[in-house]
């Protein structure tokens, strides 16, 4: 057994895995990365994924209405919709994370 083999093996997926989370915050995205890395040797995905650009994100806070499923984009601490109807329902905080 040739464990200096093995050990190559280990980093060789190690540096694919690396480079398939990597490619998780760039506009190639990890499955492509991840693709390219296994057919083409991870040294390609490498060069793919320091081309690629950045994926970009920007993080829009909603606030959903449980009652009315309406989503709103200005801080409220009730839902107006319902509030005209006499209902005062909690709406709940949610981070969407969009990418452009
Ligand atoms: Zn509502």
């Amino acid at each position: 057994m040739d464990w200096d083999i093995i050990v190559l093996i280990i980093l060789y997926l190690f540096f694919i895995a690396y480079l398939t989370i990597k490619g998780r915050i760039k506009k190639i995205g990890s499955l492509k990365i991840f693709i390219i890395s296994i057919l083409f040797t991870p040294f390609i995905g490498l060069i793919c994924l320091l081309t690629s650009p950045e994926k970009i994100t920007y993080d829009v806070t909603q606030y959903k209405c449980e009652k009315c499923g309406y989503f709103f984009t200005e801080k409220h601490i009730y839902c107006p919709n319902c509030e005209k109807e006499g209902v005062k329902v909690l709406l709940t905080e949610s981070i969407n994370v969009m990418t452009g």
